[in-house]
């Protein structure tokens, strides 16, 4: 059921089977009628029209609240501010972006939360994104091996190489055997061949800071580190946890 500042839209009918909702604005035609104005798309179908292609651009829901203006800048950390900047921008240049974003930088600072802003941005201006998280995609493709799975590799790796715009979130998170290191090479040089925009998110920093830190050249290779510097504008978010922050 919806809730109570939900109300002004979605209802259940009353005498109506089942818990069919319909819309108290347009009842259910789609349109509404504006004082003066005439009419237009209604606003049930705007949300949904939202919804539904960040669902297919696959975007957590645990994401659905990140925006560019809800996100906050620690006064203290002037590169917050810098990459809520660029990332802004990205979102309104592209496509004439020469580049894709790399945000990198500790646990908590906000880089998904960017990367779901800029995704979120391009679906609403109608190009087609994807959200993965790179262990998560490695999953599904290892997954579409299994012959009992109805999705083959290529159902899998298809959209990720040929979407508009790609957000590859927590690179270099997950172990970096052979087949890691071949299937991320793999997909990161072929949007790069077919010059497709890739925004990734990594905790892990270029500058080793004490003996035990791993850094991203570490985890993907040197070859696929100097690749993102070309293809991708890296920005690199100081700061601590946010959650932190709040609490
Ligand atoms: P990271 O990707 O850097 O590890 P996330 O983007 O996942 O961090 O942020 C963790 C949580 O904190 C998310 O719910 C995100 O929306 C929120 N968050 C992080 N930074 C900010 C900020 N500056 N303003 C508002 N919310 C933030």
């Amino acid at each position: 059921m919806p809730n109570e500042s939900a109300k002004s839209s979605l209802t259940v009918v009353p005498g109506t089977a089942g818990d069919d909702e319909v819309c108290q604005i347009c009842f259910g035609s789609g349109m509404e009628i504006v004082a003066d104005k005439g009419a237009r798309l209604c606003s049930c179908q705007r949300t949904g029209a939202r919804s539904t292609a960040l669902d297919r651009a696959k975007v957590p829901r645990r994401y659905a609240g990140c925006h560019f203006n809800s996100y906050t800048p620690d006064p203290r950390q002037p590169s917050q501010l810098e990459a809520r900047r660029i990332a802004t921008q990205f979102a309104m240049e592209y496509p004439a972006v020469e580049r894709g974003v790399l945000f990198t930088g500790p646990v908590g600072v906000g880089k998904t939360h960017l990367a779901v802003s800029i995704l979120k941005g391009l679906t609403e201006r109608g190009f087609s994104c994807l959200f993965y998280e790179f262990g998560s995609l490695l999953k599904e493709i290892q997954d579409s091996y299994n012959p009992s799975t109805k999705a083959s590799e290529l159902t899998v790796l298809a959209p990720v190489l040929n979407t508009e715009v790609l957000v590859l979130d927590e690179l270099g998170a997950s172990k970096p055997t052979d087949w890691v290191k071949d299937t991320m090479a793999h997909i990161i040089n072929t949007r790069y061949n077919d010059r497709r925009a890739t925004i990734f998110t990594t905790n892990y920093p270029d500058e080793r800071r004490n003996d035990r830190e791993e850094t991203l050249e570490d985890r993907i290779g040197v070859r696929l580190r100097s690749r993102l510097y070309e293809m991708c504008k890296t920005i690199e978010m100081k700061g601590t946890d946010y959650r932190r922050r709040k609490a």
